[in-house]
């Protein structure tokens, strides 16, 4: 599970294989769906890339299609093996 400011995503990219200086990021992905996005909004705007997923929402417990992404940074998330 990776959690962020309490959300559970159960599942996730690391960028640790393809993480490049172009990108400025290193850390993880996730994809959302447009109703997960509506209801953390708050917690995660600055977060979602829009309009660019193309897989199933990450976030727990919910099974639609994605229709964004969201950067996390390495530090900022916490990730547990247990549900
Ligand atoms: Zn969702």
């Amino acid at each position: 599970m990776l959690i962020y400011k309490g959300i559970k995503f159960d599942d996730w990219v690391d960028n640790k294989d393809n993480y490049s200086e172009e990108d400025g990021l290193d850390g993880y992905w996730c994809e959302i769906c447009n109703r997960c996005y509506k209801e953390f909004a708050d917690k995660l705007y600055e977060k979602v890339v829009k309009g660019a997923a193309c897989g199933t929402c990450s976030v727990y417990g919910c099974d639609r299609e994605a229709d964004h992404y969201v950067d996390f940074e390495r530090n900022e998330v916490k990730i547990t093996e247990v549900a």
